[in-house]
């Protein structure tokens, strides 16, 4: 069995020697009466949150951290190969519909695809005809939140690192117009888009797009504060100056977690797959092969080489 294993604490951005590869052997037998399962992993999923894990805070959140020399742990898809559970029966998968691919469970049917949807509809509360902006816009939660805004009848721009990412977002994705956030002036280019100001801003960015962003809102406007991926690998986060404007413009500003919004997956499930089923909402993997190219999966969150959500595949069966 192989692990990908966390060498010590990051400082900046991650690199794939920050992690290595290691064989070793696991019992491959349940002992009967002990509840537990052996799963095979087939997809896992590499998250921005992760990097978070790889620092060791002063004052920590309910995120706990790595712990070196142990494992890197997060979200995938496995199936079931021996259990001694009675909920888990082997060759069981807990996933109900498996004619979508199974991957699309550790993004548009997992844990970012939640975020999409609990973060857009339940905090941003939209309306038809609002004007959306979107950071990190193709990413696996971006690209979701710009087409639940085009069902919902927005207007939507969404920013992204490169100029392949730019036509993804408005030739496959559907947004109304996107622009290169590391080409362009943030504050113009959100002025081209958004002539009349911008009604929702779907925060995943932070820093210098939020300061940008606050001068080009509209009043009574909204922002979901999803994440904040620029500063994740700053030892020091970058000052926000414009907020200010919160009170001005009577900005509505939240912060929201996933997690408390689990209970309503099934619900979320009923309004997506259909979606998916019928081709309205498309998603767009990048895959590694090989747990071997999981290091370096994890790092192309950061350099912007990976194009919408990070998938490694381990075992397709
Ligand atoms: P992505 O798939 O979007 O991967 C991260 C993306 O961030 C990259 O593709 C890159 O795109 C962009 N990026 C990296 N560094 C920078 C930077 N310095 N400035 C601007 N963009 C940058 O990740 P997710 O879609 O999974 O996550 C998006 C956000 O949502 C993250 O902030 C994440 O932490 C957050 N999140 C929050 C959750 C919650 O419960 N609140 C749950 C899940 C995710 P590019 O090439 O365009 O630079």
């Amino acid at each position: 069995n192989k692990q990908v294993i966390f060498k010590n604490f990051v400082e900046g951005f991650p690199k794939e020697t920050d992690m290595y590869l290691k064989t070793s052997s696991i019992s491959l037998n349940v002992e009967e009466g002990s509840n537990a399962v052996l799963v095979k992993n087939l997809y896992l999923s590499c998250d921005p949150y992760m990097r978070t894990q790889m620092t060791i805070y002063e004052n920590p959140t309910d995120l706990s951290s790595f712990v070196p020399g142990t494992p890197i742990e997060g979200f995938g898809v496995a199936k079931v190969v021996d259990s001694a559970n009675p909920d888990f029966k082997k060759g069981l998968f807990k996933i109900n519909h498996t004619d979508v691919p199974l991957s699309y469970y550790t993004g548009i049917l997992g844990m970012p695809g939640m975020t999409a949807w609990a973060g857009f509809f339940e905090v941003c509360a939209p309306k038809k005809g609002e004007y959306v902006y979107v950071s990190a816009a193709s990413g696996a939660v971006g690209q979701l939140v710009g087409q639940f805004a085009k069902l919902m009848g927005c207007y939507v721009v969404g920013s992204a690192g490169s100029k392949e990412k730019v036509e993804l977002l408005k030739n496959k994705l559907g947004f109304d117009d996107a622009f290169n956030y590391k080409e362009e002036n943030l504050v113009s280019a959100l002025k081209r888009c958004f002539p009349k100001g911008i009604d929702i801003y779907f925060e995943n960015v932070g820093g210098k797009m939020l300061d940008a962003v606050l001068l080009n809102m509209r009043n009574r406007a909204r922002i979901a504060v999803c994440g904040m991926v620029s500063q994740y690998n700053l030892s020091k986060p970058e000052g926000v100056h414009n907020l200010m404007l919160l009170l001005e413009k009577r900005i509505r500003m939240e912060g929201f977690v996933v997690f408390d919004f689990f209970h309503q997956y099934s619900k979320f499930l009923d309004t997506v797959l259909p979606s998916i089923r019928d081709g309205k909402i498309v998603y767009v993997e990048d895959v590694a092969e090989g747990l071997e190219n999981a290091p370096a999966a994890l790092v192309g969150l950061f350099n912007g080489r990976k194009v919408g959500k990070q998938v490694v595949i381990v075992s397709r069966k």
